[in-house]
């Protein structure tokens, strides 16, 4: 049975530790694993041990070419397919979404620079995500997660990493009533394994991704994982390809 990882750090210019597309599949070994959703590292989007950072000419570089080395992943690698997402920061860069983006990185945590929801393009980034249909994982403070949620990008397909650890909790994201809408989806990624099974008792099957989070968390393992749940092999199949395969606007022919 073939994977793909639905989640994974990946770039060049952010070597602590290393997460360019070659130590991903050193990692991988011999794992059937045929495709990664890839995002930038944190640290070449902006600097999240700045809280006042907001953004500046030289961030902006790094970040184009963070997005750049994906593209050419993307389009450049014999067997692996790496699906590239745009990591969205405060210049809002929805314009580079067309040039082959299949989804959205959404991320900061306590502490860190905040997103400027106040923005007008901070709407229209959101207005270019939703008219695209395209996915955005989102790793938010809690109250911002309702926020975006049920409020700015309302109807947008939503994946909340770690099963929700840190976005404020499964259960706080669970008593809140976010897993059950429609839209919202949840990765697997470093969450322990009764979470992830209450998740599909639950709420089934279709909303759960198989994701790694390398390079923090280890591909081979995180696969074991969701492989020794308890489901069966469509089930299976789903949580660790087709359900990302979906989202991403691909085909199961696409990973033949
Ligand atoms: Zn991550």
């Amino acid at each position: 049975m073939r994977a793909i990882d639905s989640h994974i750090h990946c770039g060049i210019q952010d070597p602590y530790p290393p997460q360019h597309i070659n130590a991903y599949l050193n990692a991988v070994g011999k794992a059937p694993i045929v495709g990664a959703v890839a995002f930038p590292p944190v640290m070449e989007v902006y600097d999240r041990y700045d809280s006042s950072f907001y953004d500046s000419d030289e961030w902006r570089r790094k970040r184009n070419d963070a997005h750049d080395y994906l593209l050419a992943l993307a389009s450049g690698m014999k067997n692996f397919r790496v699906i590239p997402f745009l990591f969205m920061w405060n210049d809002f860069a929805f314009e580079r979404l067309d040039e082959g983006f299949r989804g959205v990185k959404w991320h900061r945590h306590p502490e860190e620079p905040m997103y400027d929801y106040k923005n007008p393009r901070c709407a229209l980034a959101i207005d270019a995500i939703r008219c695209r249909d395209i996915p955005v994982v989102l790793e938010e403070e809690f109250h911002n997660t309702i926020r975006f949620i049920r409020d700015y990008a309302r109807g947008v397909k939503v994946i909340i990493p770690h099963c929700g650890l840190l976005n404020g909790g499964y259960e706080r994201v669970k008593a809140e009533g976010l897993w059950e809408l429609p839209n919202v989806y949840a990765d697997s990624a470093l969450a322990p394994v009764s979470v992830i099974e209450d998740f599909l008792t639950t709420y089934g099957h279709e909303k759960l991704l198989f994701g790694s989070d390398f390079p923090f968390g280890d591909p081979q393992a995180e696969l074991d994982k969701v492989m020794n749940l308890p489901l069966d092999d469509n089930a299976k199949e789903a949580v660790i390809k087709g359900n990302i395969i979906k989202l991403t606007g691909f085909t199961e022919d696409n990973f033949r």
